[in-house]
């Protein structure tokens, strides 16, 4: 929902950052309100993975150029664990399969971790099952995935149907899902868009980064902003996403090199 006077959650200015010695994000901008949903397309190789996690705080991107604030504040000089605390989520495009850290106690861990920043109590084993058996119904989760290493041996799906429980328990302010569509198939698409929906108000704000349209058919993005070469090329309304389903990207090539810019890998 747009709302001009909405509180700016996210605010990127001219963000350039590169991998070892290559540059990758090369000005990117993009302004993100309380209450919208934005979607963030492009070819592979865009850049749309390094720009979430260069907002995360990854390690291997450095950031070369311009800046991010979150809620007013630099965002790039906070850690990773801050920036998760205060409410900043990255559901990931390849969530990690950690064997040994069970599941269960990996969302109290950081469920709690959040909760102090909000200046919210911890909550005990008993109390966490509770919410977690709650927030279980948000993405239709068997139970007895939370008694497992977290994502080990867990399908695709139930990989990232456990991202979208991570952030019905985190309860972020900006969430950013990285391809959380790619894998799915059709009733497991539509009970993570129905959590991803349930979860999106007017104080909070989600950029979805998608290659697709079925997507956006369940989840109505305010915005749709189409990457190439490491920046936004297009920004434009849930239209333009209907637009790229039928036209493709060939224009990108041709506005890259009116722009003077080497093309995207195309993928
Ligand atoms: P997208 O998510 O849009 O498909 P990425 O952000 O994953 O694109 O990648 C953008 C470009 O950055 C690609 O050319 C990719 O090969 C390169 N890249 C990303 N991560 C690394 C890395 N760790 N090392 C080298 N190149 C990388
Ligand atoms: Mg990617």
């Amino acid at each position: 929902m747009i709302r001009p006077d909405a509180p700016v959650l996210l605010e990127i200015s001219d963000l350039c950052a590169r991998v070892e010695d290559q540059p990758i994000l090369k000005g990117v901008n993009l302004t993100i309100r309380a209450g919208e949903i934005h979607a963030v397309m492009g070819r592979n190789g865009s850049g749309k993975s390094t720009l979430s996690k260069v907002l995360a705080g990854h390690p291997a991107y450095t950031v070369t150029a311009g800046s991010v604030l979150y809620r007013g504040e630099n965002l790039l000089e906070l850690a990773p664990e801050q920036r998760a605390r205060t409410g900043l989520f990255l559901g990931f495009q390849y969530p990690v399969e950690i064997a040994g850290v069970n599941n269960l106690e990996f969302l109290r861990v950081a469920t709690n971790a959040r909760r102090t920043e909000q200046g919210l109590d911890e909550l005990d084993t008993f109390a966490f099952e509770d919410l977690v058996r709650e927030r279980l119904g948000v993405v239709q989760m068997d139970p007895a995935f939370l008694e497992r290493g977290l994502n080990e041996g867990f399908s695709g799906g139930e990989k990232k149907r456990n991202e979208i429980l991570q952030m019905a328990l985190l309860e972020p302010l900006v969430a950013i899902l990285d391809e959380t569509d790619s894998g799915l198939d059709i009733d497991a698409l539509r009970i993570v868009a129905g959590g991803v929906n349930q979860l999106a108000g007017p104080d909070n704000a989600t950029l979805l980064v998608t290659h697709y349209q079925r997507l956006l058919d369940l989840i109505t993005p305010d915005y749709v902003h189409v990457m190439a070469a490491g920046r936004i090329l297009r920004t434009g309304g849930k239209d333009l996403a209907l637009e790229l389903e039928r036209d493709g990207y060939d224009w990108v090539d041709q506005e890259l090199a009116r722009l003077g810019a080497e093309p995207a890998e195309v993928g």
